[in-house]
């Protein structure tokens, strides 16, 4: 669906929005900016792909415009009140990631097509926004490119391939993820686990069935490592 307005892409750092990203530009697509909700508590990669990102817009025209919550940062949040990002209430993407978004796109005086990053393969994640002044729109379904076709535009861009983005204390992380941020980033890995252990809810709520240092213990002794590629976890399923 196309009309007047101000055309945006909802940006993720990772796979999908920065294909995305190259596939606005490549195919002269209405594309007015791309606006990223920064919580905090990315790791460093994706926070390093940002810049790249944030050159390659400028390279053609267009703003990179980052958001984020007045009270701080996500993790700084979640220390306060001694609480684990919630998987069930995901109050986290609504107060982090949408909530910052729509303020932003509330001063802009127009209807917002907002852009976002599902892949063909991933068509289940669909959800529509439920705001008025939100029209979603899915080109990478629309034009059936996969995941593997993302990783394919972005080589072909020149870009690099983002790593998983995300926070690194995110409770929707896989054993591999984890995995990676434990071997890559030790002091990262040590903050989730003082996250973790610190909540008023554990044991009874943890980022990892088990715990973090009880998935340290099982999963990570004399098992290879795997690179994770992808979106964020909260990415456009939450951008109600
Ligand atoms: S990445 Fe995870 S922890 Fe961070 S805002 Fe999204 S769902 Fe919440």
């Amino acid at each position: 669906m196309t009309g007047e307005g101000r055309y945006i892409l909802s940006f993720g750092a990772g796979v999908n929005t920065a294909a995305l990203m190259v596939l606005l530009i490549k195919k002269r697509m209405r594309f007015d900016e791309a606006v990223f909700a920064d919580t905090g508590g990315e790791v460093p990669e994706t926070y390093e792909f940002l810049e790249v990102a944030r050159k390659y817009l400028a390279e053609h025209g267009k703003n990179l415009t980052v958001v984020k919550n007045k009270s701080g940062s996500l993790y700084d949040a979640c220390t306060r009140r001694s609480v684990i990002p919630s998987k069930m209430w995901r109050w986290s993407t609504r107060d982090f990631k949408v909530y910052p978004i729509h303020a932003y796109y509330k001063t802009i005086d127009d209807h917002i097509f907002e852009y976002l990053g599902i892949a063909y393969d991933e068509i289940h994640r669909m959800k529509r926004s439920q705001a008025d002044f939100v029209t979603s729109i899915f080109p990478l379904v629309d034009m059936r490119i996969t995941r593997e076709g993302c990783i394919r535009i972005i080589k072909k861009a020149g870009l690099p391939v983002p790593v998983k983005s995300g926070c690194f204390f995110c409770p929707f992380n896989n054993a591999d993820r984890w995995r990676e941020i434990h071997d890559t980033h030790p002091d990262l890995f040590e903050r989730a686990v003082a996250l973790e252990e610190g909540s008023k809810h554990f044991p009874r709520q943890n980022l990892r069935s088990g715990g973090l240092r009880n998935l340290v213990e099982r999963r990570f002794q004399d098992q290879p490592r795997t690179r994770v590629v992808g979106d964020e976890p909260c990415g456009a399923n939450c951008m109600v």
